[in-house]
């Protein structure tokens, strides 16, 4: 059904795959669709936020979990998955913020870095990219810049004028952000409490609240949510159509509508 269909997904660290849209490539990848996650840094300055992980022996070996990790990931979702090789630049925190560290992803120019992705945009030739919105998700200064550089990037790849050596132009035909929509985390909330047990939301639904222009968009502490409850309570992922070379009516419930018409006719 999904022969011949490509979908690309840009991602900042490992693990982001898993908890934007992993059900979206799952269900392609089950139709037949080439599925391939770009992955922009090694996740070098991730936290550990399982207690029971944070010891010295994990932090040593930081990077390699995370390549572990993304492996398992790989396997379990049926995707492919490459990695453009730059730094991870952590979540800055305190009062004031700290500089960022030199040579990070999000402190290297957004033209020059996306070069890199241009490259594989034009080896894969993906009919369909996906990635955040300029507000990176969640305000981490790496899911901003991969929302840059995919911008970039997306406009660049089939004009044959920009970025001359890096490969064939090519054009994908749709660009779509990840979305986070406050009522599902509202309602994911309400059906833990309901049930009986935490919920994991409480504080990120305070943040929510304190933005007061923002209809959100939250990265969040996903994995707690039971998977049942979440096929029961929202059993959806919304996408914001951003930039699109085909006619297809919107409302959409398909992120290849006006395109499958096209590359499999
Ligand atoms: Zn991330």
């Amino acid at each position: 059904m999904g022969e011949g269909l490509r979908l690309m997904a840009v991602h900042e660290h490992p693990d982001d795959e898993s908890s934007k849209g992993a059900a979206t490539m799952a269900r392609y990848v089950a139709q037949g669709v080439d599925v391939l996650v770009v992955t922009c840094t090694g996740g070098e300055r991730g936290s550990v936020l399982n207690p029971q992980l944070d010891r010295p022996e994990v932090w040593e070996r930081i990077a390699d979990l995370r390549r572990h990790e993304m492996d398992r990931a790989r396997e379990i979702l049926g995707v492919r998955q490459e990695w453009l090789g730059f730094v991870d630049s952590g979540l800055p925190e305190g009062d004031p913020l700290p500089p960022l560290p030199p040579g990070c992803f999000a402190l290297e120019d957004v033209d020059v870095a996306a070069e890199r992705l241009v490259r594989s945009i034009r080896e894969f030739r993906p009919h369909v990219v996906l990635t955040y919105d300029e507000d990176g998700g969640y305000p981490h200064p790496d899911h901003i810049m991969t929302h840059k550089i995919t911008m970039v990037a997306f406009d660049a790849a089939g004009d044959p004028e920009r970025y001359p050596d890096a490969g064939e132009p090519w054009q994908p035909l749709k660009l779509y952000y990840h979305m986070w929509a406050k009522s599902r985390w509202y309602a994911l909330h309400e059906a833990m409490l309901a049930e009986g047990m935490e919920s994991p939301f409480t504080e990120m639904l305070q943040w929510l609240n304190d933005r007061p222009t923002k209809d959100d968009r939250p990265d969040g502490p996903w994995f707690r949510a039971p998977l049942e409850l979440q096929r029961k309570v929202w059993p959806t992922e919304e996408y914001e159509l951003v930039r699109s070379f085909v006619d297809s009516p919107t409302p959409e419930d398909d992120l290849f509508a006006g395109v499958s018409e096209r590359v499999c006719a």
